[in-house]
This record gives structure tokens, C-alpha cells and sequence, in this order.
């Protein structure tokens, strides 16, 4: 047998493979890569175009008694499918808008020459095929032939087949004009080798005996480059995809950078570099969160008039103090502590202790504390000052909190809170009826704005007599019936307004009750009302404005008013408050220096102020020794004499008291002896005749009866 050189039909075969090859992997490709559409419509279009040209091979192998027109149909068939999936791949590597619109008409068309194809009497292209002789190929390969007479419908399908081109040409204009020339090229240069196989194809049509079709290969050509485009496309978009993963990474990178610093920021003292209260809650949270949970306390400290040291100084060595105090707590605390700036001048410091049991722990943290105070207390050297501090500290334990950081924090505050009541220095320690009395302090601190606004506040009056009994005078004292807790004493909640700032709005109350109270009181020379007034009503701007507008909307004689102030007053801004004290002494008005004796008012302070009176705190009054004469009360009275000031002794309870007062020449009195605080209208009886002794004197010599 003679030897047959075959390379169209290998060549054939080696085009159905490839094409199936470009299916499977697109079909695949396209499910992993962004752009799943375009992939899969070329997968599908290569099989199409696989099952094509393997069924083209077929049809040109010589085979005897093959069923040739099954095997036409079939091949016209996926014609037909190839043209829809190349309508579905064009219009999307196109970009074409409405490409469900174009797909849709491309399968009704192709789809019905299918059918025709499929079920009419005759194949659509051909209604007969012959096998003729084979055609002899140059290099001596035979391959098939069949001579065919032409289908009823073919026109149709060629009409069909030119639109199809018409508007792939239309889409490759589309690609071209919108700048994608690499994508426009490869189509182009399919659509031009197809145009000239299928010119050659109908050529040789017209001589159907040697007739070498070859118009399968250019789809072979489109396979082979749009796989190309569409692999360098994707190469591009895994390095474009690449960089922008690395520009993420990067901009990750720096976002948790700038996280890590606000977190920093967030959770530090900027002045002390400690720690900070929001540090502070986290920490205890995850501390009381622990099982078991550890043996340990909190410790709150609040160094002692941080705020004269401010004032006295300047923020600047406040400042550096507080970055000093700072230090010292983390050195003095160990390894462990945690040591926090709370807020301004507080500190809180939290450390773990070894302890078999709750009050083994307890002890180990007081000591601790202790130690703590010990450290803080000792004399430091802020720039050219020698300054000691004194502080309060409150303590609360870790078993005694639920499982919330706020509360631990809420029960070392209230514990501080005790520790400055008491004022001994000592650390105190929380116990339960802290808590009630916090609870109680934060009930009154809202209940006292409505007490304000809806005036459920009152004043009363005690009397002052003077030497020869007559009353000189009264003092206004605040008092307050409060629904739940009864009648609450000033020294609380007068307290509570200063810290909460409501004393602005107290202290305008309580001068518009004095004032119209005296406005209405048949009163003559010499007496005075004496009301007291708060530091922080003082250290207001408009405090004397507030004074003239209680005085002109009440209509009060301003000679009949003493405003009694405090000798802390004279610890802040000194100038200030003496400029404010002249402006009201110029009205008429007279300044008492309440509690004398027990605060820090100098006697150079004396000569600044315009002082018209001195109040000897009743703590030296009922101390004070009656034979010899109490030596201390005896020179406070003589050194109002030297500066023509009036002296008046409050918390007069016994008459040995009044005749030793008398005795040192006192010019006035106050207390249980002479009188309770009384009713206004009671004071009114009082004053009228003004020169009445009131009638209590002689009843009060006993211990003192409740106060009203
Ligand atoms: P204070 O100005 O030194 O008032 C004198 C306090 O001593 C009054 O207590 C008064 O009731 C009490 N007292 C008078 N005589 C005797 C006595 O013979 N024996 C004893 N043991 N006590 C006597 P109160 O009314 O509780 O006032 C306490 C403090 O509250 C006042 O001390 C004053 O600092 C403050 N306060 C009272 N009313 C006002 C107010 O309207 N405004 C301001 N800012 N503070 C006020
Ligand atoms: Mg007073
Ligand atoms: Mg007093």
C-alpha cells in the first residue's frame, strides 16, 4: 500500500482540539476571575466552534456509507448555535449595552433555521448528499467529497449569516472608535479572513467536484486570538489587581499605624504621659472580669488645694507638679500597679495584693496605700519651689465591686469623698453606707435645681444683739425641707451647689429672699442683715452687678445689708475680689469675715479689704476659757479695736460665755442664748420696738435645743 501523507484532516483535528481546549479553559477561568460573563461566552462560543469544525472533519473523511446528511444537519446545527454564541460573546467583549436584546434576536433567528435544519424534510443548506470521488490534495491526502444538491431555504440562512457579519463588523467599528484597538483588532482580522473563506467557499462552489473548503479555520483564527486578548487582558488585570492589593496592604499598614497612635492618644495623659481614665476603665474591666477574680484594690487620690497651687504659681509649675506627683506614684507603686492621671489634679493607682482572704487583702491594700500617701506627702522640688502636698485618698477593693469598672471607680470616689470629710489624711476605705451617702449627694444634686426654680428653699433670721441687748441685727440662714430627706441642713447642700454649679443661681435666691425680707422689716438704725455669701458666687464677674440688681428690684436700703464671705475667699485671686468688695462697700454695704479664725485670712489681708466686721467662729466661742479671759478671743477683739472694726462672737450658748464676751468688749452677739433662726414674720415682731430684748435669752441658758 502506498504511503499517504494526511495534514488537513490532522490540521482539522488539531483546530477541534484547541477550540475545546479554549472552551474548558475559559468555562473554568470564568468562574474564578471578575470578569465571568465575557469568559463564559467564549468558552461556550469555543465549544461551539469545536464541535463545528470536529463535525466539518468528519464530513471531509472519507468514510464508507457514513449517514452524510445526519452529519450535515448536525454540522448546520451548531453553524447556527456558533453564530448565537458569537452574537453573545461579541456583544459582550463589545461592551454593548443591550446585548440581552441583540442575543435574543440572534437565537430566534438562528434558532429557527435550527429547527428547519433539525425537522424539515430537507437539511437547510442541502437536501441531498452523494459521496463523489475524493478530492486529491497537492501533497497526495484524499479527502471527501460530496456532491450536494442545494436546500429550499439556504438563502435564508446565507441572508442570515451576512447580517450577523454586518453587525460583527458594526461592533468592531464600536471597539475601534472607542480607543480599544487591541480588542478591536483580533475580531477584525477574523471577520476579514472569514469574509475571504467564505468568497472562497461560494467560489468553489462552482466547481463541486473539487471543491476544498476550508472557511472552518478562520473561527480556529478567532479562538486562537481573542484567547490571546483575553489572557494578556487578564495578565493586566492580576498586576493591576496586584498593585492594588500592595496599595491596600500599604494603606492598611499605615491605617493601623495612625490606629495605634489615636489609640495611644485616646488612652494617655498628654501631661503626665500616665495612662488615663479610659485606660483606667479598661483595664479594671478586664481585671474584674478574671475568675477567679484577683485580690487587689483601686486607690483614688486627690492632692489637697491642687487649685491654690495653680492659682498661687501658674499652670506652668501646676503642671510640672503634677507630672512630679506622677512619677512619684510609679516609682513608689511596684512593677504591677497601674498607675492613672484621672482628670486635673487625680490620680488612681491600681495594684494586685497577696492575700489568703478578703480581709487580708484589705489590710495589705491600706498599707499600700499608706506607703502611697507616705511617698506623695514628702516635700518635692517643682523648678525654684519647695512644695508639699497633702492628699486625700479613697479606697475600694476588688471583691466588693459587681463585675463593672464604673462601680469600683463610683465606690473609690465615694470613699474619697469620706476621706475629705473626715480630714484626717488617712486613706479611707469603702464601705456600703459610702455609697448610700454618694447616692444620696447625687439625689440632691438633681433635686436641688427643681428646689431652686420652684423656690423650695427658705430663709430664717437669728438675731444679734449688742452690748446694751439690743438687736443690731440678724443673719439669714438657708434651709431646705426636701420631700424623702427631711429637713437638710446648709452646710450640705450649700456644698453640693458650689461643686455642682449651682451656687450662681442659689446665691441670686437667697439674696432675693434676704433682701425683700429686710425691705419689709420695720427696721431702724443701726440695724444690718447679714447674708452670706459663697466663694464661687464671689469669683463671678457679675457678682456685683447680681448685688445691685437684688438691691433695685427689692427696693432694700444697701446700708442694711452685710455680706457675710468666708477667709478662703481671700486665698484666690486677691485683687479681684478686693476690687468687688470696694464696689460694694461703696454702696454702703458692709463685709463680715464669717468663721474667723479657722482659715487663712492674714492680718495684712485686713488692711487690704474693706473689712467692717469680724465673726469669731463659735468652735473658739464654745472652747473658749471664762476665767482667766480666753486669750485668743481676747486678741482677735483687740485687734478689730486697732482697726475700727466690729467684732461679733457667734454660737453664744451660755450666759458665762455672754458676761466673759462682754467683759473683753466684744460689740456683738449671735447665738442659741439671744436666739434661734426664726420665721421672718417672727423677726418682724422682733424688730418692733427694735430695741427689744428677745424674750428666748432667758430660757436658753440649758444645752442647746434642736435647731430649727
Ligand atoms: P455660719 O454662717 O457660720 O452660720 C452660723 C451657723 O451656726 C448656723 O448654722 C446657725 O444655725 C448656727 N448657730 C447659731 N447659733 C448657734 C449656737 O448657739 N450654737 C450652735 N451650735 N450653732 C449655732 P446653719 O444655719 O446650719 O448654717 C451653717 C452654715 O451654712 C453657715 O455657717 C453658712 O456658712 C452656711 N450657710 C447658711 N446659709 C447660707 C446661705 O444662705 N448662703 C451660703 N452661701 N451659705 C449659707
Ligand atoms: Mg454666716
Ligand atoms: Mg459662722
Amino acid at each position: 500500500m502506498a504511503f499517504e501523507l494526511s495534514i488537513w484532516l490532522p490540521i482539522l483535528w488539531m483546530a477541534t482540539g484547541t477550540c475545546l481546549f479554549a472552551a474548558v479553559h475559559f468555562l473554568h477561568a470564568g468562574q474564578a476571575q471578575g470578569n465571568a460573563r465575557l469568559f463564559r461566552a467564549f468558552g461556550v462560543l469555543s465549544l461551539m466552534v469545536a464541535v463545528y469544525i470536529g463535525l466539518g472533519a468528519v464530513m471531509q473523511t472519507p468514510l464508507q456509507g457514513a449517514p452524510w446528511m445526519l452529519i450535515e444537519r448536525l454540522h448546520v446545527s451548531f453553524a447556527c448555535l456558533t453564530y448565537v454564541s458569537g452574537f453573545w460573546f461579541i456583544a459582550m467583549y463589545s461592551h454593548l449595552q443591550a446585548w440581552r436584546r441583540w442575543v435574543c434576536a440572534a437565537a430566534l433567528v438562528f434558532g429557527s433555521l435550527l429547527l428547519v435544519n433539525l425537522i424539515g424534510p430537507h437539511g437547510l443548506l442541502v437536501s441531498s448528499l452523494q459521496p463523489v470521488a475524493p478530492l486529491v490534495l497537492p501533497w497526495g491526502e484524499r479527502i471527501n467529497q460530496l456532491a450536494n444538491s442545494p436546500g429550499p431555504l439556504a438563502p435564508l440562512y446565507y441572508l442570515a449569516t451576512l447580517g450577523a457579519f454586518g453587525w460583527a463588523f458594526w461592533r468592531c467599528h464600536a471597539l475601534w472608535k472607542h480607543g480599544e484597538t487591541r480588542r478591536a483588532l483580533p475580531l477584525a482580522a477574523f471577520l476579514v479572513l472569514q469574509v475571504i473563506a467564505t468568497g472562497h467557499s461560494e467560489y468553489t462552489m462552482l466547481h463541486p467536484q473539487q471543491r476544498f473548503d476550508w472557511d472552518a479555520l478562520p473561527f480556529l483564527v478567532l479562538v486562537l486570538l481573542l484567547s490571546r486578548t483575553l489572557n494578556l487582558e487578564t495578565r493586566g488585570y492580576a498586576a493591576a489587581l496586584d498593585a492594588s492589593n500592595a496599595a491596600l496592604r500599604e494603606e492598611n499598614r499605615l491605617r493601623s499605624q495612625a490606629e495605634t497612635r489615636l489609640r495611644l492618644m485616646a488612652f494617655t495623659d498628654a501631661t503626665s504621659q500616665l495612662p488615663n481614665r479610659h485606660a483606667l476603665l479598661d483595664k479594671l474591666g478586664s481585671i474584674l472580669a478574671g475568675t477567679p477574680r484577683p485580690h487587689g484594690a483601686l486607690v483614688v487620690i486627690d492632692p489637697h488645694r491642687f487649685a491654690v497651687i495653680n492659682h498661687a504659681l501658674g499652670h506652668r509649675t501646676g503642671d510640672l507638679l503634677m507630672r512630679e506627683l506622677g512619677q512619684r506614684l510609679s516609682r513608689t507603686a511596684d512593677g504591677d500597679a497601674f498607675v492613672v492621671r484621672l482628670s486635673g489634679d487625680e490620680f488612681a493607682v491600681v495594684f494586685l495584693v497577696h492575700a489568703v482572704n478578703d480581709e487580708d487583702a484589705l489590710a495589705h491594700a491600706v498599707q499600700k496605700a499608706e506607703s502611697l500617701r507616705e511617698d506623695l506627702t514628702r516635700p518635692l522640688q517643682v523648678e525654684r519651689h519647695e512644695l508639699s502636698v497633702n492628699v486625700h485618698m479613697g479606697l475600694a477593693m476588688f471583691q466588693q465591686a459587681g463585675g463593672d469598672a464604673g462601680e469600683l471607680l463610683r465606690q473609690a470616689y465615694a470613699a474619697l469623698h469620706a476621706a475629705k470629710q473626715t480630714g484626717n489624711g488617712r486613706p479611707a476605705t469603702f464601705v456600703q453606707t459610702m455609697q448610700d451617702q454618694a447616692e444620696r449627694r447625687l439625689r440632691l444634686e438633681t433635686d436641688l435645681h427643681a428646689a431652686i426654680d420652684n423656690r423650695q428653699l427658705h430663709l430664717l433670721y437669728q438675731p444679734q444683739v449688742d452690748r446694751d441687748d439690743r438687736l443690731t441685727g440678724a443673719e439669714a440662714l438657708l434651709r431646705w425641707s426636701h420631700p424623702v430627706y427631711g429637713d437638710i441642713g446648709p452646710q450640705e447642700f450649700v456644698a453640693i451647689a458650689e461643686g455642682s454649679g449651682q451656687m450662681p443661681a442659689l446665691g441670686r435666691l437667697v439674696m432675693q429672699m434676704a433682701f425683700s425680707t429686710l425691705a419689709a422689716l420695720p427696721v431702724r438704725e443701726p440695724f444690718r442683715l447679714s447674708v452670706n455669701v459663697s466663694p464661687w458666687q464671689l469669683f463671678l464677674v457679675d457678682f456685683v452687678d447680681t448685688v445691685r440688681a437684688a438691691i433695685r428690684e427689692t427696693a432694700v436700703d444697701p446700708h442694711r445689708i452685710t455680706l457675710e464671705i468666708t477667709e478662703s475667699t481671700f486665698i484666690h485671686d486677691v485683687p479681684d475680689v478686693a476690687a468687688k468688695l470696694r464696689a460694694l462697700a461703696a454702696l454702703g454695704i458692709h463685709v463680715s469675715i464669717d468663721d474667723f479664725g479657722t482659715g487663712y485670712a492674714s492680718i495684712a489681708l485686713l488692711k487690704t479689704f474693706p473689712v467692717h466686721e469680724l465673726k469669731i467662729d463659735q468652735s473658739f466661742i464654745r472652747d473658749m476659757s471664762i476665767a482667766p479671759p480666753d486669750r485668743f478671743v481676747a486678741a482677735v477683739i483687740a485687734l478689730a479695736d486697732a482697726m475700727g472694726v466690729r467684732v461679733v462672737a457667734e454660737g453664744v450658748e451660755h450666759e458665762p460665755q455672754l458676761h466673759a464676751l462682754r467683759d473683753m468688749g466684744c460689740h456683738a452677739f449671735q447665738g442659741y442664748l439671744i436666739g434661734y433662726p426664726l420665721m421672718a414674720d417672727e423677726l418682724a415682731r422682733r424688730c418692733d420696738p427694735c430695741a427689744a430684748r428677745p424674750p428666748v435669752r432667758e430660757t436658753a441658758a440649758s444645752p442647746s435645743p434642736p435647731r430649727r
